[in-house]
């Protein structure tokens, strides 16, 4: 794996660890067409499936409203003073996320969705071959997710989940309960979970 800039230098939540395991299976299901992640934030992780959708011929939706989550805005645990609008009063990755972008090449790959997840999914009707979720961390949202987007996966489509803690006194428990929701709905079956990604396949 070949990216075209020092990851370390993107901010995010990502290990690169996970990051080489979303690469890999975006890669394995490129023949099926393309990507959609919900939750850019600065473009760690579309950096990752981008240059895995370069390499396949595919293009990458990056689906984020860039008004962060509840644990980014001020005062919270993981808000960067950095990336806060002060006219607007609120929380804009957008403008470091198409910096991401243009400097590693990926402009004529991703495609910018910056909108919340329900509205870009309101009118979605294209199959995809991989489907990456790490966009809100609340209950609501993350089925939210879970509803709008594992549909539209090809069958032997992959589903990312990212954020899986099995442990309640580690940290929230939603990303977990959409990967057991989606193991129990019969529809998927486990692959690996890479850390904290959990990685299912579309039967
Ligand atoms: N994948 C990123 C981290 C994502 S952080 C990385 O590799 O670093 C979570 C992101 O989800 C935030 O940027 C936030 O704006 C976005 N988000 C949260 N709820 C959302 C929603 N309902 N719709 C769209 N984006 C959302
Ligand atoms: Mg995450």
């Amino acid at each position: 794996m070949k990216l075209s800039v020092d990851v370390e230098t993107i901010k995010g939540f990502l290990d690169p660890v996970e990051g080489r395991a979303l690469y890999e299976h975006c890669l394995s299901v490129g023949s099926l067409g393309p990507t959609l992640e919900v939750g850019s934030y600065c473009g760690k992780s579309t950096l990752y499936l981008g240059e895995a959708c370069r390499r396949t011929g595919n293009s990458l939706f990056a689906v984020d409203h860039h008004r962060g989550s509840e644990e980014h805005q001020p005062g919270e645990e993981y808000h960067d003073p950095d990336l806060f609008d002060e006219n607007a009063g609120l929380m804009d990755t957008f403008r470091e996320f198409r910096r991401t972008l243009r400097q590693a090449k990926l402009e004529e790959i991703v495609v910018p969705i910056v909108a919340s997840s329900s509205l870009a999914a309101r009118h979605w009707h294209t199959s995809l071959a991989m489907v990456f979720i790490d966009g809100g961390h609340s209950h609501e949202a993350a089925i939210t997710d879970y509803r709008s987007w594992a549909g539209h996966l090809v069958p032997g489509g992959v589903l990312a989940i990212h954020d899986i803690f099995t442990d309640p006194t580690e940290a929230g428990q939603a990303p977990f309960e959409i990967f057991t929701l989606a193991v129990a709905s019969g529809l998927f079956r486990k692959l690996e979970i890479v850390k904290t990604l959990g990685l299912l396949q579309r039967l």
